[in-house]
């Protein structure tokens, strides 16, 4: 089912969510298993599965360096079949513009409507690891926008190539990101509203927002997006903090501010233990207060350890 069905059938409740990350190549899918269990509980309509930009590794050979591109965790659309098929729940693969060809997209496409996925996911992707900006794919798409015009496109029988008449189409929901500190390359909010607002007008029926740390930027967010035209659910995306790292890492990967009071806490914790405590609890406070402002659903960035999203889940579901 659509995003945007489970959100009509909630009539207004808040639902729950999450996204995992594909496990490192080798690693069995029994780990990511283990941290899908404890969560199933809360019942999540849909989970959404990352998909990783590909990256330069160097292999040794006799000496001599050898450069060569490989993904490290690839697997996005198996994992979200086999999700489904396990738990018998919505899944929503990332598609990626970087590192895609637009033929490829579209066997990706293709994948996802026989395995019976209704929503996508449609994202640009970060730059490269070493590189600065992002560079897009020889035959791939520049910007998100163009990747949601082809999945509407395709959802009419338009492919790349060909109209094909049938009553087979795909009828994907479309998912984008939006930013409610700004994305790191858009000059301005008003700017990134402008281009965020032209993947809702090219089909985008719901928005996923970066994580943040405090509400008021998510609400004033969602009143700037409302004010721009912009009319589809727009969902808060929540990360707890687990660990020191997080107070120089977050920032400076998301671009995005930590509120000081949540700085200080975290700075008194004697260890990681008891970090992730304090991440738990502001996660549990940004919860409610997003719960109770009416947020159609809450989306937790789990990044692959579910423990402390299920301690905010049982306070909040
Ligand atoms: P776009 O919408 O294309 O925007 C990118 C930048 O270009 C913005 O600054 C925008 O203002 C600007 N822009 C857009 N259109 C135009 C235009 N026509 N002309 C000029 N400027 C324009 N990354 C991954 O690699 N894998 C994932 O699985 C993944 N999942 C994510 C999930 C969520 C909920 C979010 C919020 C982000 C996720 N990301 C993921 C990160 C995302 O790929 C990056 O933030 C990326 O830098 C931008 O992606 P986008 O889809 O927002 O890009």
């Amino acid at each position: 089912m659509k995003v945007t069905e489970h959100i009509e059938r909630a009539k207004g409740e808040t639902l729950f969510s999450f996204e995992i990350i594909p496990p490192v190549k080798g690693r069995s899918i029994k780990e990511l298993y283990d941290n899908i269990d404890p969560l199933m509980e809360f019942k999540p309509p849909f989970i959404d599965v990352t998909t990783s930009r590909e990256e330069y590794v160097y292999i040794d050979r006799d000496g001599l360096l050898d450069k060569k591109l490989t993904r490290m965790r690839p697997g996005t659309v198996g994992i979200c079949a086999s999700i489904k098929h396990k738990y018998d729940v919505d899944t929503i693969p990332h598609v990626l513009c970087g590192g895609f060809t637009k033929e490829e997209t579209e066997y990706l496409l293709v994948d996802c409507h026989y395995l019976g996925i209704d929503n996508i996911m449609a994202l640009r992707g970060d730059a490269m690891k070493g590189e600065q900006y992002f560079e897009p794919t020889k035959g791939g798409h520049k910007y998100a926008s163009e990747l949601v015009s082809q999945i509407r496109n395709l959802n009419s029988g338009q492919y790349l190539h060909e109209v094909i008449e049938t009553d087979n189409c795909s009828d994907f929901c479309i998912g984008v990101a939006g930013y409610p500190e700004k994305h790191m390359e858009a000059p301005s909010m008003k700017t990134d509203l402008k281009w965020l607002k032209k993947k809702v007008d090219l089909g985008a029926q719901y928005i996923v927002t970066q994580m943040f740390f405090d509400n008021q930027k998510y609400f004033d967010f969602v009143t700037a997006a409302r004010e721009a035209g912009i009319d589809v659910p727009i969902i808060p995306g929540i990360k707890p903090i687990a660990v020191k790292r997080h107070l120089q890492l977050l920032p400076q990967v998301f671009r995005i501010d930590l509120p000081q009071d949540l700085i200080e806490e975290v700075e008194k914790c004697r260890n990681n233990t008891a970090i992730r405590q304090v991440g738990i609890e502001w996660a549990i406070a940004q919860s409610k207060e997003l719960k109770d402002a009416g947020a159609p659903v809450l989306h937790y960035y789990s990044m692959g350890k579910s423990d402390n999203i299920r301690e905010i889940a049982k306070a909040i579901f």
